[in-house]
């Protein structure tokens, strides 16, 4: 066990990448205290979760996320 820890649709969750364990789809959650909802894709329930600074080295603040830097 390596002790990672996922999230299941219907938590709140905070800021972060969360990526589908089943079919790899990832979402960007950028507001604190929202809820996880099923994958769109395909109906899975279940979630990896990435630090949110992990995503892009140019994108720091969730208002970067929203809207990403011109390259
Ligand atoms: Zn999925």
């Amino acid at each position: 066990m390596s002790g990672q820890k996922f999230y299941k649709a219907g938590e709140k969750v905070g800021p972060g990448k969360y990526v589908c364990v089943d079919c790899g789809k990832e979402y960007i959650m950028t507001d604190s205290e929202q809820d996880l909802r099923h994958c769109p894709s395909c109906s899975c329930e279940m979630y990896d979760c990435f630090p949110i600074t992990h995503i892009r080295p140019d994108i720091k603040t969730p208002e970067d996320v929203n809207r990403p830097p011109e390259q």
